[in-house]
């Protein structure tokens, strides 16, 4: 369809929606989006307000996009915001840092006009060049502040040469580029990419699959259809329904791509385009997408009490995190393994990974899961120098905690039941049912449905304390333990971080108790001298020295050259395996064979 008829078209909806209307809300609202400088990073935004019958009206941005845990002020990024009625000027007060506020005594409607500058390459916020445009909602449609509730719809005005969009929001009358959108709680749940991607379609538990490319790649589309199907079904098969009837996958290819965002019956994905033709790369995306769809019912559905109804001008505190998120880390990896793209070895790596990886981090002695999820809004999406002292990843530890109880439930209920069974009941109670959100003691009495027990101990020591982990009594339930292959190692470490690539060694961190922590070594010294030797590689400047070695490290810190003498201490990593027992018994056998659901 040309531009022009499609704008008469738009012209024609707008009229008959404004004359139409419906009798408990009046109000409609239009946005019409243009791109004239697409290519400076320019969203041009004309938002009209029919039916108003009020005496103030506030226009607000929310300041934070929902699943990305931090307020990111998207107000900054508005200019030249203007209103006006029946053509007249209005003036528009800014009252606080996202809210604008308009007298409309008398006025029936309004007509706001302001520009968006998007220029921010990430999952969660708007870009725009002249290759495409990716309209992440939140921090592109300001709002009517008392009209959350109240229907939209968007008219998309493409720049030169831009011929497809992309997003869950439906068409209005069979048009691509005119979308409605019921209420803004969907509006800011379904981003939008508009230019000229590689779309291609497949069916999956009955439902209709949109995936779009951005950006090229060395991806295969049939390869794709198939495994990803594959994985929706996976995923449909443990919550018993889908809810979608469409859903659209919009993906990010990129030189050095990452990172995902769920929506309600929508993700944007982040990839490296040349990446899908090497296993770990493929599997890194299969992964990336089973972690975003899984959200779909876990975190836009089931969820926990403070995720939504959203308050989109304040951070919202939940302590669950680790299941939101920890949850379906565990589950992206498992719903792979469940597809049978590789085998079970490698998805015992991969576990053991995350166990790597936590147990490797300082912060583990510091920060609880629960307070690791409270402070995502001022730690985990904002962290510095000393984070890996001090924080643990929800993630990682969530995931964990989702192997742990897995297992705890298939070996209590003697492989009767899975953590899958506490999903798919904490779906149906909550969202479906009660239509509300879960508190921390509803899903802890969910998983204690399926587990036949009291998991008070269980909370106390790994929820809410600092109890190490013991791996191997639940890995012992399927016949597994870990294995430390550094073991009997005898290596010093000084116990820095290091900028990555470079000929010089310049500290990024510094970990807590280590031999550099204790000498004073810190973030941002260059080192440049070991016991008089000039040093210029990263990896080799302890150079097999033992424990309880001292040397004398040359730094520069602030321009001035410094001597710091260390002793060396011995590396605490620890690099695990997963491991089979020697003749598991046959209880063993059904908790591992439910586990990894093996035929
Ligand atoms: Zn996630």
């Amino acid at each position: 369809m040309k531009k022009i008829l499609r704008s008469i078209i738009f012209s024609l909806i707008l009229f008959f929606m404004a004359t139409t209307g419906n009798a408990a809300d009046n109000t409609q609202i239009y946005y019409n989006v243009s791109f004239p400088e697409a290519q400076a990073h320019y969203a041009d935004i004309e938002m009209t307000i029919n039916g108003l019958k009020q005496d103030e009206l506030e226009l607000k941005m929310p300041v934070w996009t929902p699943g990305s845990y931090l307020v990111r002020e998207f107000a900054r990024n508005i200019e030249t915001l203007s209103a006006s009625a029946n053509g007249k000027p209005l003036a528009a007060n800014k009252i606080r840092k996202n809210i604008w506020k308009l007298n409309t005594a008398g006025i029936g409607t309004v007509v706001v006009k302001y520009r968006v500058y998007a220029f921010e390459i990430s999952v969660r916020t708007s870009f725009i060049d002249a290759s495409h445009a990716f309209l992440s909602s939140p921090d592109m449609f300001i709002y009517p502040g008392n009209m959350l509730h109240s229907p939209a719809t968007i008219h998309i005005n493409p720049y030169k040469g831009w011929t497809t969009v992309s997003t869950s929001l439906e068409k209005v009358n069979g048009d691509a580029f005119t979308r409605h959108s019921p209420d803004f709680d969907i509006l800011f749940d379904s981003p939008i990419e508009i230019g000229t991607q590689d779309v291609f379609d497949f069916e999956a538990s009955g439902v209709h699959y949109e995936v779009c490319m951005v950006g090229g790649g060395n991806y295969e589309n049939d390869r794709l259809k198939k495994d990803m199907a594959s994985i929706v079904e996976q995923e449909t098969a443990i919550y018993g329904e889908n809810p979608n009837k469409h859903y659209t996958f919009i993906v990010h290819n990129a030189l050095k791509g990452g990172g995902g965002l769920e929506h309600l019956s929508s993700t944007t994905l982040g990839a490296s385009r040349d990446a899908y033709d090497t296993k770990p790369g493929y599997e890194n995306f299969l992964s990336l997408a089973a972690h975003e769809h899984f959200h779909l019912w876990n975190v836009k559905r089931l969820r926990p009490i403070a995720l939504g109804p959203f308050d989109y001008d304040n951070e919202n505190y939940t302590t669950n995190l680790w299941i939101a998120e920890g949850f379906t880390a565990y589950y992206q990896d498992i719903i792979v393994h469940r597809t049978q793209l590789y085998p079970t070895d490698n998805y015992l790596g991969v576990l053991a990974e995350d166990i790597n990886q936590l147990e490797n981090s300082e912060g583990a002695k510091v920060q609880t899961l629960a307070e690791s999820s409270y402070d995502a809004w001022i730690k985990a999406y904002r962290p510095n120098e000393n984070s890996g002292n001090t924080t643990i990843s929800y993630y990682t530890k969530g995931a964990i905690i989702a192997l742990l109880l897995d297992l705890e439930i298939i070996n209590d209920s003697q492989a009767k039941y899975s953590l899958d069974d506490v999903m798919k009941y904490m779906y149906n109670e909550y969202y479906k049912v009660q239509k509300r959100g879960y508190t921390d003691a509803e899903f802890k009495a969910g998983v204690e449905k399926f587990a036949g027990k009291n998991l008070d101990d269980f909370y106390a020591k790994y929820i809410n304390g600092l109890t190490p982990v013991d791996y191997n009594h639940y890995l012992g339930f399927a016949g597994y333990k870990l294995t430390d292959e550094l073991a009997s190692s005898n290596d010093a470490a000084l116990g820095i971080a290091t900028i990555p690539n470079i000929q010089r060694v310049v500290v990024t961190a510094v970990a807590r108790n280590s031999a550099a922590w204790i000498s004073g070594i810190n973030v941002n010294d260059e080192i440049i001298e070991i016991d008089g030797e000039p040093v210029s590689d990263a990896t080799k400047l302890i150079n097999g020295k033992k424990p309880g070695k001292q040397i004398n490290v040359t730094v520069i810190r602030d321009g001035i050259n410094m001597d710091i003498p260390v002793t060396l201490l011995k590396s605490t990593k620890v690099k695990y395996k997963i491991e089979e027992l020697p003749n598991p018994t046959a209880e063993q056998l059904t908790v591992r064979k439910k586990w990894l659901t093996l035929k």
